[in-house]
């Protein structure tokens, strides 16, 4: 097949784009290089099946493909909130030219939603029937509805249109090609303690989020895009939960040195708990991760080890 990802030169798009490369297909790999880099491609430049385009979602675009993945869109809440308005087109607007492209050339597209749509959760764990709990006003308001509204584009483009859909919502996801100043946890926490930094828990570090690493979720991807039994949304994310302060003691054991946890203001809005319910995901796809946090973490950190060396 001839595919478009969209966010493909980021952290999980140039993961899924090795994939897709591996199994034989045709990749289009279309990014504005806000938050991704050459670098997580570069390998695959000049493979006759690889094509990287230099393209902001925002502005139409036209590609014959089969498939578009659509995962353009900042993930970091710094890189989110640097520029609010903009994240919100990319999420809408990008939304609107990927559903237009599927709508015009019979391609499925599928949407690479978010946890963040259950906001700050009353339900726990969440499931996919929960409607969330978002501020609409706030500072993770720009990421948060601009997810849910791509959400509600890509369904009334399914009813309207008949657009063939794909939705998931992913949990928190790392691993290799995080960015060293991406601003999320796992990628601090690592950086902090490899360079001998302070480990920078924000609030009294009680908050939890449940960890995937980035291997296992691409499976789901590629599951889920290829099964005809679910248009989504579907939780994608590894269960295990963990406090903040959790995490911190685990990097501080997998990385030694002589980093300690130090405490900083808890952002506006942060969400207190975080888990998802994969019933849907274990049913339909088959699917549950594999590796758990100790492994993930110690691959993660054998990454940045040799990335900050450079
Ligand atoms: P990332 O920031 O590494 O990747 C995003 C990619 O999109 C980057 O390459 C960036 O340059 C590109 N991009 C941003 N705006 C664009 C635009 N207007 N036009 C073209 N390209 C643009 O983040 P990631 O972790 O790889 O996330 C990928 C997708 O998955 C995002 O849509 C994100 O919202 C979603 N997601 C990720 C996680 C996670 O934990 N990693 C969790 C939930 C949802
Ligand atoms: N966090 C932290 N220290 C950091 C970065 C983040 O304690 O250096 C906390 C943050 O407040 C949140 C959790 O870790 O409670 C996950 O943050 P991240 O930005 O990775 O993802 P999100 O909040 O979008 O789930």
């Amino acid at each position: 097949m001839r595919i478009l990802v969209t966010g493909g030169a980021g952290f999980l798009g140039s993961h899924l784009c090795d994939r897709l490369i591996g199994q034989g297909h045709d990749v289009i790999c279309l990014d504005n290089f806000f938050t991704g880099r050459k670098a997580n491609i570069q390998h695959l430049v000049g493979n006759p099946r690889f094509e990287l385009v230099r393209h902001d979602i925002i502005d139409a675009f036209k590609f014959e493909v089969d498939r578009i993945y659509n995962l353009a869109c900042p993930a970091s809440p710094p890189h989110y909130q640097y520029n609010p308005i903009k994240t919100m087109k990319t999420s809408v607007m990008g939304s609107i030219n990927c559903l237009g492209l599927a709508k015009r050339v019979k391609a499925r597209v599928f949407q690479a939603s978010t946890s963040e749509v259950y906001g700050d959760p009353a339900v726990h764990p969440q499931q996919e029937s929960y409607w969330g709990n978002v501020n609409p006003i706030g500072l993770r308001s720009c990421y948060d509805e601009g997810k849910r509204c791509a959400e509600t584009l890509f369904f009334d483009y399914h009813r309207e249109h008949g657009v063939d859909i794909r939705v998931i919502r992913i949990f928190n996801t790392y691993g290799p090609r995080m960015l060293a100043d991406d601003g999320r946890v796992v990628s601090n926490f690592i950086v902090q303690a490899l360079q001998g930094n302070d480990l920078t828990v924000y609030g009294d570090g009680s908050q939890t989020r449940s960890f995937c690493f980035v291997d296992d979720l691409v499976e789901g991807f590629l599951r889920f895009m290829e099964q005809e039994k679910c248009v989504g949304p579907m939780n994608l994310g590894n269960p295990g939960e963990f406090t903040m302060l959790q995490l911190a003691e685990l990097v501080l054991k997998k990385v030694g040195g002589k980093s300690r946890i130090t405490h900083k203001p808890l952002p506006s809005d942060d969400p207190k708990q975080r888990r998802p319910d994969i019933t849907l995901a274990k049913e339909t796809l088959g699917w549950e991760p594999q590796i758990p946090l100790e492994a993930g973490l110690e691959k993660t950190i054998s990454y940045f080890r040799e990335a900050l060396a450079k």
